[in-house]
């Protein structure tokens, strides 16, 4: 699946914050961890940021994890379209700070999580008017909850980036073919 750059960083960043939270290891812990992903992220906006920011873009998080776990197509519409409607969404085309020409979907001054909410949800609605939830995955394998965007053109993809699971699984694979060969 073509995306355009950037529904693809949006995408990135989306699966990025759910992955933020996965049991109870938390890479968000505070400021100075959020100011990082945002900056990782080239997130837009200011960085003066308070506990309430922090708390907001937890808060987001299982909300976008629904999106994930939507048993049917309404009900990921439904959250999407209520994420995007709270974040107050408003369309700008910009090409600030010398970046090409791209979508914001929050004016300038909107809170931090209004902003990934919003980029969140129209990165996701580009994904879902175009294959359902299909390309939502959540990795196989075992103990991992992580989520992630399946882009790839056969859509075969099982496992996540973020705890070298595919890397892990072909590991044990080869190990359990190796136990039966002996
Ligand atoms: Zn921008
Ligand atoms: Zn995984």
């Amino acid at each position: 699946m073509h995306v355009a750059h950037d529904v693809a960083r949006s995408l990135t960043q989306a699966v990025d914050l759910v992955n933020s939270r996965l049991g109870d290891d938390e890479l968000l812990g505070d400021l100075t961890a959020l100011r990082a992903f945002l900056d990782e992220h080239e997130v837009s906006g200011s960085r003066s940021l308070t506990r309430d920011d922090l708390e907001e873009v937890h808060a987001l998080r299982p909300r976008l994890r629904a999106v994930w776990a939507a048993r049917d197509m309404r009900t990921a519409a439904a959250v999407v379209n209520g994420m995007v409607a709270e974040a107050g969404a408003l369309p700008q085309l910009t090409d600030h700070d010398g970046y090409d020409w791209h979508l914001h979907w929050t004016s300038p001054s909107a809170r931090v999580a209004s902003r990934l909410a919003a980029d969140a949800g129209m990165a996701l609605a580009e994904v879902l008017r175009e294959d359902g939830r299909e390309r939502l995955r959540t990795c196989q394998a075992p103990g991992c909850e992580a989520v992630f965007v399946d882009l790839s053109r056969n859509r075969s993809r099982r496992y996540c980036d973020t705890g070298n699971c595919g890397n892990r699984m072909h590991v044990a694979a080869y190990r359990a073919r190796l136990r039966s060969a002996d």
